[in-house]
């Protein structure tokens, strides 16, 4: 008979195995930052999954929590200081949910913490999967998984979206508004090597570049960049397109698209049409990055306050973009089960759709999301 010593010895032993274990596993430091509506709902679950796929490859997340909100907002008069930027430059990423609040002016809280970190922490790209996994989720007739599967490349600091704006005899009938259109030759020449580059991993090497060169001369700066880079990746082929012509290719022809590389403000156009096309924003995930620096990622929906705390919201979006979180990390295995364990999901229909009408609750799609990663 085994003598209650010995039991308590290995029972001992194999606890000190597992500490050890945890200690030299790698761990990253992830600043979380709820918001509001259904924002914390789906990083709940966004975490979840990310927790799983931790214990099945090996790495640990150390999360600290950011309160940043419209509700923090009411409450306390404080929206994002900038040692918050500090903070997160300390950790390995963001993951953010959702912010916007119809109780608050439209855009306030949105520009001081979505902005703020893009613009902070000098975010330059905002890279955009527009992937269909299957055809029931696309309401684009003639959209499949294999017409519909590439990357959008969107500038992230620039153009339209500098905040140079002002207003001129404002309230009365003589009012003038204007905004400015900035790009520099740094800031489109750092995205538009991002996109090259991005287009140089893929099988069929292929790079659209989207602007409005034609009627907007200031776009003429983005194309030249775009052919003096060219020449350093013969092996990509170079295809053009104005934007609105890049929106009707997106409908009738999405398989022409490998790469795609956009100002920020048609970029940010085009990847709603884009998640239209994979079915809807319940599933399009971004990575805000400045590569090699830091990140932040999040889905691409706002906060949704009709359907917030009703445990509706679907968390797919949220999840994948914690698989882009992980291949920015370098967890290329980690955010490759994601992605399938989303693929196996939708395709086989355990979720139904990418909306709010999947017959489940928000939790029970994270569950089954985080049990397909791990089975
Ligand atoms: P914003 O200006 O922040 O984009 P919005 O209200 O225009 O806000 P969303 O918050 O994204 O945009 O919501 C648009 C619609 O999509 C709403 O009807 C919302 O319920 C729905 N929706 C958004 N995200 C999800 C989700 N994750 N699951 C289910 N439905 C969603």
């Amino acid at each position: 008979m085994v003598s209650q010593a010995l039991v308590l010895e290995a029972v001992k032993a194999s606890l000190s195995w597992w500490r050890g274990k945890q200690d030299f596993m790698k761990s990253y430091r992830i600043a979380v930052i709820g918001g509001d509506g259904i924002g914390p709902e789906v990083t709940a679950e966004a975490l979840k999954v990310a927790r799983a796929a931790g214990s099945k490859f090996g790495f640990n997340m150390e999360t600290t929590d950011y309160p940043w909100s419209a509700d923090h907002y009411l409450k306390t008069g404080e929206l994002m200081p900038d040692s918050a930027l500090d903070e997160y430059r300390d950790h390995d990423a963001v993951l953010l949910g959702a912010l916007g609040d119809p109780r608050l002016e439209p855009g306030l809280i949105e520009r001081a913490v979505v902005a703020g970190c893009r613009f902070g922490l000098d975010l330059y790209v905002n890279h955009r999967p527009i992937k269909l996994f299957a055809e029931h989720l696309s309401p684009v007739k003639g959209a499949t998984p294999e017409t519909v599967n590439f990357e959008v490349v969107r500038e992230n600091t620039e153009d339209m979206y500098v905040n140079s704006f002002a207003f001129f005899k404002k309230g009365t009938v003589d009012e003038v508004a204007t905004q400015e259109l900035i790009l520099t030759y740094k800031g489109t020449e750092r995205v538009i090597r991002y996109a090259f580059e991005l287009a140089m991993k893929r099988e069929k090497k292929k790079l659209t570049v989207v602007d409005k060169a034609n009627a907007m001369r200031a776009y003429d700066l983005w194309r030249r960049v775009f052919e003096q880079l060219g020449s350093e990746f013969p092996e990509v082929e170079r295809n053009y397109l104005y934007v609105d012509a890049c929106t009707m290719a997106m409908v009738e022809n999405p398989a022409q698209f490998e790469v795609v590389v956009a100002p920020n403000m048609f970029g940010d156009i085009v990847t709603d049409l884009g998640a239209t096309l994979q079915g809807g924003i319940g599933g399009a995930a971004s990575a805000n990055i400045h590569p090699g620096v830091c990140g932040m990622f999040e889905p691409v929906h706002g906060s949704a306050p009709d359907i917030a705390g009703k445990h509706l919201a679907n968390p797919v979006a949220a999840v994948a973009s914690a698989g882009l979180m992980f291949e920015f990390l370098g967890e290329f295995e980690a955010a490759k089960a994601i992605e399938n364990a989303i693929g196996n999901a939708l395709t086989t229909k355990k979720i139904p759709s990418l909306g709010s009408d999947t017959g489940m609750n928000t939790a029970e799609i994270g569950d089954l999301l985080a049990g397909l990663l791990t089975a």
